[in-house]
């Protein structure tokens, strides 16, 4: 999609700071961290986000966790914890519209993420 941020990303023509990249899956630094480590973890093909997704794409989201895990632990938060969220929609705030898992860390994080 030629008007997608993230599939620009994916595609290599708009930089971004890329700590994983695979055959399925891109995973590089938000440009405006909310934490100390805070990465979105994208699929190669473009899905608007969690309400494209069916059966069919069971594996490239599997993917997506899997692929957190490892960077989580690379950049050494695998222990001390962290926190992954797919905004979808206008109630979660979703922003931009290629499905991206937020992989967030670093410090300690709120529950429930919001006030009333
Ligand atoms: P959403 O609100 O849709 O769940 O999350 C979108 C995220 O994308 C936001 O955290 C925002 O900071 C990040 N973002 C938006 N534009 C860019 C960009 O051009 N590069 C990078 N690396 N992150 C971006
Ligand atoms: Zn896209």
């Amino acid at each position: 999609m030629k008007d997608c941020l993230f599939c620009r990303i994916v595609a290599g023509s708009l930089p971004a700071r890329i700590v994983h990249a695979d055959d399925r899956a891109v995973a590089f630094h938000d440009i405006e961290p909310q934490a100390p480590v805070h990465l979105l973890i994208v699929p190669r093909i473009h899905l608007r986000g969690l309400n494209d997704v069916d059966e069919a794409h069971e594996g490239v989201v599997g993917h997506l966790f899997s692929v957190a895990a490892k960077v989580a632990e690379a950049v050494d938060i695998a222990k001390s914890g962290y926190r992954t969220v797919f905004n979808t929609g206008h109630d979660a705030g979703q922003t931009e519209f290629h499905l991206h898992l937020h992989l967030l860390g670093g410090r300690r994080m709120g529950w429930p993420p919001f006030p009333r």
